[in-house]
């Protein structure tokens, strides 16, 4: 597979703390350039594949924003880590099996992966029990492409409708754009559905488009490789 952009960046410099710091002034110019506030975007460090040793030295360094994407590996790793960083906080960005719902009800301060009616009546039966609310954004599939997960523009509407309904608050939409075209249309799109919907966060840019995504509007970016380097 070739590298793209972003990866021969990340590993132009040698540790993750080095290529943290670049990335932040990246996001510093493009909040800037776009006449944004700083405090406004917030960028998630997504740990996904990295183990203990190789997150702590970003904890060290003052991080607190980080995302995993399966249930089962942040259980593994993050209970130990937050003992010692109490202030952690935790955003569960991959796909969520209802039956997972309680763990990831009980673990993430955030799910970004909210994307279906089963999910809205398992999140709110687990918060319900456990007396704790992570914050919730609506993954949308905005290509509508037949792989990908999140729901489909069109059904937007209803899942919206029915997690209010169920006692569910939404704070922000999440999308993954389709690899290989130009993100920023997207992130367009994204940013229009939650507007006109009166949803305030939104959860785009990763590694090669982190920028963009803060120029259309991103009050979270979530980085992986471009931080940590390639996942095997
Ligand atoms: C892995 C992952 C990321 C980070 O991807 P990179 O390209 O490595 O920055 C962001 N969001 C989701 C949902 C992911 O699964």
């Amino acid at each position: 597979m070739p590298k793209t952009k972003a990866l021969r960046d990340a590993q132009a410099l040698s540790t993750t703390v080095e290529r943290y710091d670049a990335i932040n002034a990246r996001i510093a110019k493009a909040v800037k350039t776009a006449g944004r506030n700083p405090d406004d975007v917030t960028l998630i460090a997504i740990s996904k594949t990295y183990d203990a040793d190789a997150i702590r030295p970003l904890l060290e360094h003052g991080h607190r924003y980080f995302g995993e994407n399966r249930v089962q590996e942040a259980q593994e790793k993050w209970p130990a880590l937050c003992e010692q960083f109490s202030d952690v906080s935790l955003h569960l960005v991959g796909q969520l099996q209802s039956n997972k719902a309680e763990d990831a009800v009980a673990l993430f301060d955030a799910i970004h992966s909210l994307d279906r009616p089963s999910l809205v009546t398992a999140i709110a039966k687990a918060q319900e029990k456990l007396g704790r609310k992570p914050e919730l954004f609506i993954q949308v599939n905005i290509g509508d492409e037949a792989q990908k997960g999140g729901c489909a523009v069109a059904d937007l509407p209803n899942l919206i409708a029915q997690a209010r309904e169920a006692g569910l608050e939404i704070s922000g939409l999440m999308c993954i754009p389709p690899a290989d075209l130009e993100a920023a249309p997207y992130f367009a799109l994204l940013r229009k559905i939650a507007n006109d919907h009166g949803i305030k966060k939104l959860s785009m840019g990763m590694s090669d488009d982190f920028e963009t995504a803060v120029q259309t509007g991103a009050t979270h970016v979530r980085v992986g490789s471009a931080l940590f380097g390639a996942r095997s």
